[in-house]
């Protein structure tokens, strides 16, 4: 009995024995200062766990995880106005669409194509189709397949012009290029297959980019979004005077402030890789490169770790004159996320990885470093198994900045409104909660302060209309 007492004081002792921030601090700057140029795997983790995780007591990583675990446990209550909003599908549909929302931090050109859109398009030209070159585009290289019954339909399907196959052939014709969640999860080298298939029936042009961002920019606006930021992949050498002029005019035509990160491919390209970032280090000061703001680290995580990318990474990082995210902790190495942070990123795309790793929760939560949220992306991809399961409220429930995305809203056929629906119907996020999410998109956005005060002001402005008109009020 005796026994059993001292048991129940010492899981007491460690429920209110919060590690200090302080050490979670120090330690980890520490461990991020190593600078002489790329370490071996085996050195790095060596480093690592010595420095950072190993300097932590088995306690006080237990206790981290009981202090993170009673935050999410907290009960919130919906002011009843908000709870009614929720409760109604027609007026939760006409929120999503009215609340404004600020910035987008996390979307590529690439996959903003629209079903429409390529119908048209195909349509108007009246494509001749050859499946067998279609099937050997989508599943040329290691790093892209298609399911074995889209395999089948194409290799049956005859070589015609678009127009003469049947509606029931066009529709999946289309269908390869989009994903139903019916038919989630897709694997990763699934989705890419969809890039080189969108290729084959979209000529690579000036004109049908600048038409595919500025349909994409004029529907967010209309979603109450004023702020975006594009990671593309840019062929060598970016021309900025270009990218400059299009920036300009896209963001005078839509009303949408207009930016761009510069995408690294994960798993090949790598000269591509190499010029371009010796052409960034060139710069000397940011309006050389402006409107380009960072640099992301794109593609299928488990061709390659954050570690791996040590060369492109360090060198932008410690110049300073471009800021960073990179997609980690989607899938591939849980390590990831660790290591893309000590790195010195300042922000991480996707992140979900990190859920289980309460060290660095609390080091991002403390570093304010914060996540790019894709919840349709998330649930079509198998990153989690439904929305319900999602982490992002978590992450944000432990102080740690959010935002949310679209990440490919064209294929994934989402859109900042049904973002907002995933969110508000499977979980029990409150207003303030939501409205602090929005903020956050342009707070932890890569853009210029005088830029960042202004959209931020024009936020609050929005939100005073909108709270008058839907009668709701956060604090
Ligand atoms: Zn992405």
């Amino acid at each position: 009995m005796k026994y059993f007492f001292f048991l129940v004081l010492i899981s007491c002792a460690q429920l209110n024995d919060k590690p200090s921030s302080e050490k979670i601090i120090v330690n980890f700057n520490k461990a991020s200062s190593w600078d002489s140029g790329a370490p071996e795997r085996a050195q790095w983790d060596d480093h690592v766990n010595h420095q950072f995780y190993d300097s932590f007591s088995y306690l006080e990583k237990k206790a981290l995880r009981l202090v993170h675990q009673k935050k999410w446990a907290l009960p919130r209550v919906r002011g009843p106005r908000f709870k009614s909003i929720i409760q109604n599908k027609k007026e939760r549909t006409k929120f999503c669409q009215q609340v404004p929302k600020g910035g987008m931090l996390h979307v590529h050109p690439t996959g903003l194509v629209k079903r429409s859109f390529l119908k048209s398009l195909i349509q108007k030209h009246n494509i001749m189709v050859n499946p067998k070159d279609l099937l050997k585009l989508a599943t040329d290289g290691p790093r892209k397949e298609l399911r074995s019954n889209e395999v089948d339909f194409l290799q049956n399907l005859p070589a015609k012009k678009f127009l003469s196959y049947s509606d029931a052939e066009k529709q999946k014709l289309l269908d390869l290029m989009f994903f139903k969640l019916e038919q989630a999860p897709f694997s990763f080298v699934r989705f890419q297959s969809i890039f080189s298939m969108l290729r084959y029936f979209i000529p690579k042009t000036e004109k049908n980019e600048f038409q595919i961002i500025k349909s994409f920019l004029i529907h967010a606006r209309k979603l109450g979004v004023t702020y975006v930021e594009l990671t593309d992949v840019f062929d060598y050498p970016i021309d900025f005077t270009k990218l400059r002029n299009k920036t300009k005019r896209l963001t005078r035509e839509t009303g949408v402030h207009l930016r761009w990160n510069v995408a690294f491919i994960r798993d090949n390209n790598k000269e591509n890789n190499i010029k371009l970032r010796d052409q960034l280090l060139k710069a000397k000061k940011r309006d050389d490169i402006f409107p380009i703001l960072g640099i992301d680290l794109v593609a299928n995580e488990d061709a390659s770790t954050a570690l791996d990318h040590w060369n492109i990474y360090r060198p932008i990082i410690r110049k300073g004159i471009l800021s960073a995210t990179m997609h980690a902790g989607e899938m591939g190495n849980p390590n990831n996320v660790r290591d893309a942070l000590l790195m010195g990123v300042d922000r991480v795309g996707h992140g979900i990885l990190a859920q289980k790793d309460h060290l660095i929760l609390e080091a991002m939560a403390l570093l304010k470093k914060s996540i790019e949220i894709n919840l349709k992306s998330n649930l079509l991809l198998g990153v989690v198994p439904e929305i319900k399961k999602h982490p992002f409220l978590r992450f944000h429930r432990i102080s740690i900045p959010i935002t949310f995305s679209t990440d490919d809203e064209g294929i994934f056929e989402t859109d900042m409104a049904q973002e907002c629906l995933l969110a508000l119907e499977n979980s029990d996020i409150t207003y303030n909660e939501l409205k602090q999410i929005y903020f956050n998109s342009l707070h932890y956005s890569f853009a210029r302060k005088e830029l960042k005060r202004k959209l931020i002001l024009a936020l609050e402005k929005s939100y005073l209309e909108f709270e008058k008109k839907w009668r709701l009020k956060s604090n």
